[in-house]
């Protein structure tokens, strides 16, 4: 499952940097998580790291973007092959 950012968000920048797949980026008035980029952090750490950090509690898990985990592990191997 990807993540997403609410619009409890304040805008404090310090998710951006901590994702490894760069699956944040400043939205319109919000930061927002890209779902084709997001694997809950699988392939690189145990935890997601932007809730990790995040002061507000904002990121939930994305309804519409259900993956188990072996998905989301698919997802970061293509994620890593596309990177070169
Ligand atoms: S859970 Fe990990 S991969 Fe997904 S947006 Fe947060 S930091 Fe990035
Ligand atoms: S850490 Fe939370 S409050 Fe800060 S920019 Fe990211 S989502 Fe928004």
């Amino acid at each position: 499952m990807a993540l997403l950012i609410t619009d409890e968000c304040i805008n404090c920048d310090v998710c951006e940097p901590e994702c490894p797949n760069e699956a944040i980026t400043q939205g319109d008035s919000i930061y927002v998580i890209d779902p084709n980029k997001c694997t809950e952090c699988v392939g690189h750490y145990d935890t997601p790291q932007c809730v990790e950090v995040c002061p507000v509690d904002c990121i939930p898990h994305d309804p519409d973007h259900v993956e188990s985990k072996d998905q989301l592990q698919v997802k970061y191997e293509r994620l890593i092959a596309a990177k070169g």
